[in-house]
């Protein structure tokens, strides 16, 4: 499984650090650079439903569109940044498009 250090730490160590991102505290202190939900690449997502039983947002929901399960982002605003999707997300990468945000 992935870790959060190789997922969102690479990616944030990625950002303009003069930008002024919204930033998190880990519990020793280090601040880090969180990832929100944008959408999802339904090319990619098996709709397994994973993303939906973690994501203590309530920002997915299976959907079916053409016969084909997937997750859909339908509350993204309520995404915390905690990566709790990406890291469960069987898809590798992770289906799930997610950005960082400005203050
Ligand atoms: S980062 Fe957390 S709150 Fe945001 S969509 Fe993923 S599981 Fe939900
Ligand atoms: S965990 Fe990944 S593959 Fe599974 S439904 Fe969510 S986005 Fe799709």
């Amino acid at each position: 499984m992935k870790t959060k250090k190789e997922c969102c730490t690479i990616l944030g160590g990625e950002l303009d650090p003069n930008k002024n991102w919204v930033t998190n505290v880990r519990k020793n202190g280090e601040e880090w650079i969180p990832m929100f939900l944008e959408y999802v690449d339904e090319e990619k997502c098996t709709g397994c439903g994973l993303c939906v039983k973690v994501c203590t947002g309530h920002c997915y929901e299976i959907q079916v569109k053409n016969g084909k399960k997937a997750a859909v982002a339908v509350h993204p605003e309520n995404c915390l940044g905690d990566c709790s999707c990406h890291l469960i997300c069987p898809v590798k990468g992770g289906a799930m498009i997610c950005k960082p945000k400005l203050k």
